[in-house]
Formats: C-alpha cells, sequence, structure tokens
C-alpha cells in the first residue's frame, strides 16, 4: 500500500510543482514589480448621461510583465491582496491618480479602486489625505470605490474610516452592486455617494427581463436615497438606449469609451 502511495504521489508531483511553481514565480514577480515601475494606470471614462460629456474617469491598473506581457488584474490583484503588497501599490495608483488628474484641463472626477486590505491597515485616512496633499487635487474631485468586500470584516471600523474619507470631502462609491450577499443593508449603514451597478446585470438586460427590472429597481433605490447610479459594462447602443431609460446617472463601458492611457485621457478633457 506504501508503495501504491508513493507511486500515486510521483504521478501528481510534476503537474502540481508547476502549478505551485508558477505561482511562486509570478509572487516573485509581483513583491518587484512596484519597484521596477510596471505598474501604470489606464483611464476609462465615465458619461454623464445628463450632459452627455465626460464627468470624470476610472483609474485601472495595469500591470506589464517582461516576460508575459499584460496581465489581467483579475489575476494579479488577488495575489496582491493575499501577500498583503496590495497596500503599496494601492498607494502607488492613488497618488498617481490624483496627480493625473490634477494636472487635467478640466475639473473632471477622478475614481480609484480600493481593496478590502487596504482598510486593515489602520493607515487608509492616513494615506488618503497624503495623497491629496502631494498632488494638490481637490477632495471633491476624488472618489474612492469600494467593494462589499471592504464591509464584511468588521463594519464599526470600516464605518469609522468611512467616515474619515468623507470627512476629507472626498465621495464613496459603492462597486460592483448587486454581486454580495448584503449590499441592500450597506446602503442603510453608509451613505456612499454613488451605487456603480454590476456589468453583469447590464450585459443580461437584452436578453432578460429580470435584468432590466434589476437595473430599474437600483436607478430607482439610487435616486430615492439620493445617490448617483453609473451602469459599468455597457457595450452597445441598445445597452445605452436602455440604460437611459432606467435613469441611471452615468454609464461607464466600451460603447463610450475603453480604459485609455493617461495622456489620451487628458486629451479629451481639452
Ligand atoms: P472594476 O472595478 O469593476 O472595473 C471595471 C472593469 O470592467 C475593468 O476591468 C474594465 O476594463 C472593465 N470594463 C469596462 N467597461 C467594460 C465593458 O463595456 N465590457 C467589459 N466586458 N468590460 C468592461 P479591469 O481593468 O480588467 O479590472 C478588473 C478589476 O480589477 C476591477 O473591476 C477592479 O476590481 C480591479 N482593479 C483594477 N484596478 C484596481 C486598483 O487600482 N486597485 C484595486 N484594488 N483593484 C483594481
Ligand atoms: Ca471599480
Ligand atoms: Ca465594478
Ligand atoms: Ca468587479
Amino acid at each position: 500500500a506504501k508503495a501504491d502511495g508513493r507511486a500515486t504521489y510521483r504521478f501528481f508531483e510534476p503537474a502540481m510543482n508547476a502549478a505551485v511553481q508558477a505561482r511562486r514565480s509570478l509572487e516573485i514577480d509581483l513583491r518587484r514589480a512596484l519597484a521596477l515601475k510596471q505598474f501604470s494606470l489606464a483611464f476609462q471614462p465615465q458619461v454623464s448621461l445628463e450632459t452627455g460629456t465626460v464627468s470624470g474617469f476610472e483609474a485601472l491598473l495595469r500591470w506589464h510583465h517582461p516576460e508575459r506581457g499584460p496581465i489581467s488584474p483579475a489575476t494579479f490583484i488577488p495575489l496582491a491582496e493575499e501577500i498583503g503588497v496590495i497596500v503599496g501599490i494601492g498607494e502607488w495608483a492613488l497618488r498617481t491618480a490624483c496627480r493625473e488628474a490634477a494636472s487635467w484641463a478640466q475639473p473632471a472626477s477622478i475614481a480609484v479602486n480600493l481593496s478590502p486590505v487596504q482598510f486593515r491597515g489602520g493607515k487608509l485616512v492616513e494615506t488618503v489625505t497624503l495623497a491629496l496633499a502631494q498632488t494638490g487635487l481637490d477632495p471633491a474631485r476624488l472618489e474612492l470605490e469600494i467593494t462589499e468586500g471592504a464591509l464584511l470584516d468588521d463594519t464599526d471600523g470600516v464605518l469609522t474610516v468611512l467616515n474619515g474619507l468623507r470627512g476629507l470631502g472626498v465621495r464613496i462609491s459603492m462597486d460592483d452592486f448587486g454581486t454580495g450577499y448584503s449590499s441592500l443593508s450597506y446602503l442603510q449603514k453608509f451613505p456612499f455617494d454613488k451605487i456603480k451597478i454590476d456589468q453583469s446585470f447590464v450585459r443580461g438586460m437584452a436578453g432578460s427581463a429580470e435584468c432590466g427590472a434589476i437595473v430599474r429597481a437600483i436607478a430607482r433605490l439610487g435616486a430615492s436615497l439620493g445617490m448617483r447610479t453609473t451602469a459599468e459594462g455597457v457595450e452597445t447602443a441598445d445597452q445605452l438606449d436602455a440604460i437611459r431609460a432606467e435613469g441611471c446617472s452615468e454609464v461607464q463601458g466600451y460603447l463610450t469609451g475603453r480604459p485609455m492611457p493617461a495622456d489620451q485621457a487628458a486629451a479629451l478633457l481639452t
């Protein structure tokens, strides 16, 4: 029996080693990526449905790996959160996004994603204060996007941080709304400035009456709570028409603009 066990172990070993090795080498590269200046930000326009113009941009992290090329945030952000380097990377993204926005010809808003991990160190309010001070960005132009993940662990502590951020004059958006377990209770606990309707609902609108009903309900909920609503992932003119009919404040998606380099984003504001 022992010999069989060893044989089985040997059989699986090479494949397991390959996966573990790949993860380990990505982890090593990720730890060095910030110092090696391998990150950049892409900026995706957010378009106001009231004015039809660009009201701001969301900053999205990009990692250009020297050998593997671009690596999706969906791959490296969870890993960066697991090994803790997201805190430093997130600070860099915040500072870089604020600096970029401060250079724009118009006072458009800049939205920056915050990882739940950044809420845990007890330094977030300080970090945001410093980024604003270093870049001179008007706090009213900064929107911080958080997901339910940030609100899950310790509600009181998180509420203290959110109120601290609000106290700086920045705005707070609830990202990926509707995909978690208790989004509604969070709206009751904290007055978000904006709700971002997850792209899964927008994508489903064409084929599913349910998705249309959900988008409509969220748009009304936002309106009655005094929160702006942004529909994410709008790719087609039909989706845009439907979103407009539901009364969302804003759209963000490939139809109105893909994530783009900083210089192109700045050029849209001249
Ligand atoms: P998210 O915050 O929900 O960002 C929106 C994602 O949807 C972006 O993917 C964007 O490129 C994509 N997108 C926008 N419009 C469309 C569309 O019309 N169709 C489709 N199919 N996709 C669209 P991206 O850039 O790959 O980012 C993925 C996720 O990674 C983000 O989702 C966010 O959760 C995370 N992320 C990105 N940058 C940062 C960052 O600086 N910090 C943290 N903590 N997370 C980040
Ligand atoms: Ca986001
Ligand atoms: Ca989102
Ligand atoms: Ca998302």
